[in-house]
């Protein structure tokens, strides 16, 4: 595999410096998908937000992602209680408050008071009383945001 050519000075002087970004990032920031890599000018299927130290944002893919970006860097994401569109579709990040209110739905208390009387958890063995909000809390642990028709959904039973 060679190494992709980054097409400007700036984004090889940002080789090992860049910030990952998330898509909620990069859309609340205007930045549309170009359907290339924005550092080599590939074209890509999977695209991932990129912060370079300059503060420009580019989408780029998997490979030059991992070559621009600090290896323990933490991806920047939007602020609890955002909510965007991508793609047609309305998503939202919910405030800590809010999925408190969401563990306590589906477990009866919160994963911080399961974990504090049990010990370390046990795989997939999370009592769940409410499967509907459970699943909706499985997918916000998995990608860390919710469609907005999810997050209406389940406000009415928390
Ligand atoms: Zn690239």
């Amino acid at each position: 595999m060679t190494k992709p050519k980054f097409i400007t000075e700036e984004i090889r002087q940002s080789e090992g410096k860049a910030e990952p970004v998330s898509n909620a990032y990069m859309i609340n920031a205007g930045k549309e998908r170009q359907g290339h890599c924005q550092a080599c000018g590939k074209e890509i299927n999977n695209q991932y937000g990129v912060k370079l130290p300059n503060g420009a944002l580019l989408w780029v893919g998997s490979e030059c992602k991992k070559i621009l970006c600090k290896s323990d860097a933490i991806t920047l994401d939007v602020a609890p209680g955002t909510q965007w569109t991508d793609n047609g579709k309305s998503y939202v990040k919910p405030t800590e408050d809010w999925i408190t209110r969401l563990q306590i739905g589906t477990m009866g208390e919160t994963l911080q008071s399961i974990i504090d009387r049990k010990g370390l958890m046990m795989c997939g063995g999370l009592p769940a009383k409410n499967q509907f909000l459970f699943s909706i809390w499985d997918t916000y642990r998995q990608y860390g945001q919710l469609t907005e028709k999810q997050y209406t959904a389940a406000s009415k039973s928390i």
